[in-house]
């Protein structure tokens, strides 16, 4: 067994969770139920961690993680970090999905 993710926040662990429902990766949540006895407990003991139950699946499984907590940042730091095009290295503001120089799409 392989550990994929751990996190204290439950949304986080909620959306992993469904991606790997959706592909039918098998895996298993520890500490499921310690959310309840935060602040009595040392925090590591409270925080969630998804297990791979079949390592074959681990890199599948934490390209698919990555991704998530990548997009899960971007939404909660707010609409106003710029970005650099990798095309044309034209600064771009944070609103904009496109390029405004080349069209590219935001990476
Ligand atoms: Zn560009």
């Amino acid at each position: 067994m392989k550990k994929l993710f751990s996190s204290l926040d439950r949304f986080e662990i909620q959306a992993v969770r469904s991606e790997l429902d959706a592909l039918s990766i098998p895996y298993l949540v520890k500490n499921e139920y310690a959310g309840g006895a935060v602040g009595e407990l040392p925090w590591q003991d409270a925080q969630q961690e998804l297990w791979l139950i079949d390592d074959t699946w681990y890199q599948r499984a934490s390209a698919i993680v990555s991704s998530l907590v990548a997009r899960m940042t971007q939404s909660s730091e707010g609409a106003n970090n710029d970005w650099v095009c990798a095309f044309c290295a034209e600064e771009n503001g944070a609103a904009f999905d496109h390029c405004w120089h080349c069209q590219t799409l935001r990476p």
